[in-house]
C-alpha cells in the first residue's frame, strides 16, 4: 500500500499544493509550526479515521476559509485508486474512485496506516489504560465484531458497579449478582483471549524491531498481564471464563467495600520491558520512544499479516531523543514499507540513502538543494 500523491487545498496551514512522495522513506523537514504534522494528518484522514492529534473537524480547515479539500491517489489492493475528502461546515465527506461514499469514516478498510505521533510516549510512560486502549484500536480495526463485544463488557461492568454499590443498602440483591458475573465472565474471557494471542504475535515483531533500532544492544519483551489468567497462554476460551467467573466470585466481598469490580480485562496491562526491566521505571528517554516505536512498527506488521499488504507508516517527530545509529535504523534499514518521518533538523537528509526529503516552510513544500548541516549544537526555530 502506497501514497503516490497529495493534493490538498485549504488545509489548516497548508495552502495548496501536491506532495509526490516515493514508495520508500520520506522525509519531511522544516522549524517549528511550518505544516510538517498537518501533512501527516492529512494523509492520516484517509484511514477514515479521525484526526490523530484529536482535532475537530471544523479546526482542519485553514481560518477564515470556508472549506478544506484533499485528494489522494494511492496503490491498494494491488490497484491505483484515488479519494477525496471534503472538510465543509464541521463535516468530513469523501469519494472514492470517484463514488461518493457520505461520511469520510466510510473510507475505512481502504487505505491503511499507522502513526507514531509523540503523544503515543503515553503508551510506555502512563499507566495501563493507554495499553489496553493501544491493544483494544487495533482488534477493532481487525474485527469489528470485537468493538461490540467490547461494549457489552462496558456495559455489564456498569450494572455490576452498579450493584456493589446497592448491595450494602440492600443485601437482597446479593443473589443478583450471579446473572452479571456470569455474563462478565463470558464476554471478559472473550476480550482477554483476543488480547492475549494479539500481544503473543506482536511480541515478537516489537522484540525484533526494537534489536534493529538499538543494534542488537538491549531487547524489549512484551508481555500481556492479565488481573485473573496467571499462567501460560490458555488453551479455550472456557479456560479463562471459569477462571474469571472464579475470581469474581472470589473478590465479591472486596468488591462491594470500595464499590467496583477489581479484576477482568479493565484491569489488565501490558508490560513492557527493556533489558528485563519495567521500561516505564527504568528506561531512558531514547529507549522509552524505541519502545513505542517497536510497538508500532510491530502493530504494522500485524495488520500487514491481517491485510495481505503493507500499510503506510507516519511517524511524526520521532527523531528526537534518538541517537545517530537509531536515527539510521528508521532512515536506512525499514525496507519495503512507505514510511514517513518529520523531523525539524536537516541532517537526517544528508544520511538519507535513499528515498525523498521534502523542505516545509509556512505551508509549502519546498523540493530545495540538500541542506548545509547546521553547526553543532544549533536547534530548531520559529521562522
Ligand atoms: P513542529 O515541528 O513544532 O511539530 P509542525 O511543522 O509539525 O511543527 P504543524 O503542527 O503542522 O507544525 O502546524 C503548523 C501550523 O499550522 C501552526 O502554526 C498552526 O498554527 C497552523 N494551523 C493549525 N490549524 C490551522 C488552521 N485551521 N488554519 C490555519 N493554520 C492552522
Ligand atoms: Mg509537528
Amino acid at each position: 500500500m502506497n501514497v503516490r500523491s497529495l493534493r490538498f487545498s485549504h488545509y489548516r496551514n497548508l495552502c495548496q499544493g501536491e506532495y509526490r512522495p516515493c514508495p520508500g522513506v520520506n522525509l519531511l523537514y522544516g522549524n517549528n509550526a511550518q505544516g510538517k504534522t498537518n501533512l501527516l494528518e492529512a494523509i492520516w484522514l484517509f484511514t477514515g479515521g479521525k484526526s490523530f492529534r484529536g482535532a475537530r473537524d471544523g479546526e482542519l480547515v485553514a481560518f477564515e476559509q470556508p472549506s478544506a479539500q484533499l485528494e489522494m491517489d494511492f496503490t491498494a489492493a494491488g490497484r491505483d485508486q484515488s479519494a477525496e475528502i471534503i472538510i465543509k461546515n464541521s463535516k468530513r465527506t469523501a469519494a472514492l474512485n470517484g463514488v461518493d461514499k457520505g461520511a469520510a469514516s466510510r473510507l475505512v478498510g481502504n487505505f491503511c496506516a499507522v502513526v507514531f505521533s509523540p503523544e503515543h510516549l503515553s503508551l510506555v510512560k502512563d499507566g495501563p489504560m493507554g495499553r489496553r486502549q493501544f491493544i483494544d484500536a487495533a482488534l477493532c480495526q481487525q474485527t469489528p465484531a470485537y468493538a461490540s463485544l467490547l461494549g457489552r463488557y462496558q456495559h455489564t461492568l456498569t450494572q455490576r458497579n452498579a450493584l456493589l454499590k446497592d448491595i450494602p443498602r440492600h443485601s437482597e440483591l446479593l443473589d443478583t449478582l450471579d446473572i452479571w458475573e456470569d455474563k462478565l465472565a463470558r464476554y471478559g474471557a472473550g476480550i482477554a483471549l483476543r488480547r492475549m494471542k494479539y500481544i503473543a504475535d506482536l511480541s515478537p515483531f516489537a522484540a525484533g524491531f526494537y534489536q534493529g533500532i538499538a543494534e542488537g544492544k538491549e531487547t524489549l519483551e512484551v508481555h500481556y498481564q492479565s488481573s485473573f489468567w496467571e499462567q501460560e497462554q490458555p488453551t479455550s476460551q472456557e479456560q479463562l471464563q471459569t477462571a474469571l467467573q472464579h475470581s469474581l466470585l472470589q473478590n465479591r466481598r472486596e468488591d462491594i467495600a470500595c464499590g467496583f469490580t477489581t479484576v477482568g480485562p479493565h484491569r489488565d496491562d501490558v508490560a513492557l520491558q527493556v533489558d528485563g526491566r519495567s521500561a516505564r521505571m527504568y528506561a531512558s528517554q531514547g529507549q522509552q520512544r524505541s519502545t513505542v516505536l517497536a510497538l508500532k512498527l510491530a502493530e504494522a506488521s500485524i495488520l500487514m499479516e491481517t491485510l495481505g499488504e503493507r500499510p503506510v507508516v507516519l511517524l511524526d517527530d520521532v527523531m528526537s531523543e534518538l541517537d545517530t545509529a537509531r536515527q539510521d535504523y528508521l532512515l536506512n534499514h525499514i525496507q519495503g514499507w512507505q514510511v514517513f518521518i518529520t523531523c525539524c533538523e536537516p541532517t537526517p537528509v544528508l544520511r538519507l540513502a535513499e528515498g525523498t526529503a521534502v523542505r516545509i516552510q509556512q505551508g509549502e513544500l519546498l523540493a530545495d538543494a540538500p541542506p548545509v548541516p547546521p553547526a553543532a549544537g544549533t536547534t530548531c526555530e520559529n521562522e
